[in-house]
């Protein structure tokens, strides 16, 4: 069993990126380190959605590309996506999981319940948030 550890502060960023784009989804990527059956995340980077959308989202090229070079420049990873669904629960939709079995890595999605951590594995699965001070 995967976990995910997310200081406060990051869940409280990704809650607020929610807020901020209503109606339409926000999204970033995690970097961090994977140790043991841990993902550690280290820093939250919110990342424009190029195709802003209440249904979907696309992490901006760019600012994706920067998004791996701070991670190479601080000796991290990319360890996985957040994205907001502003109207509807923290469960992945039909296009989330056809994207989750493209892109395979964690996916936290943040929803009007609450904020929740996913992967593929065959199917979706679901990882536990352990949330850190
Ligand atoms: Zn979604």
């Amino acid at each position: 069993m995967v976990h995910v550890q997310l200081k406060k502060d990051h869940i409280r960023l990704i809650r607020d990126e929610l807020t901020l784009h209503a109606p339409n989804e926000a999204c970033g990527v995690f970097i961090g380190r994977h140790q043991r059956d841990s993902i550690i995340v280290d820093i939250v980077v919110p990342i424009k959605n190029s195709i802003p959308s209440d249904r979907s989202f696309e992490l901006d090229p760019k600012e994706h590309y920067e998004a791996w070079n701070r991670a190479d420049e601080e000796r991290l990873d990319i360890v996985g996506v957040y994205h907001t669904h502003p109207h509807s629960k923290a469960s992945p939709s039909a296009w989330d999981e056809q994207s989750m079995k493209n892109y395979q890595t964690l996916w936290v999605i943040a929803g009007i319940d609450g904020v929740r951590g996913y992967e593929w594995d065959g199917c979706v699965k679901q990882i536990e948030i352990n949330e850190v001070p």
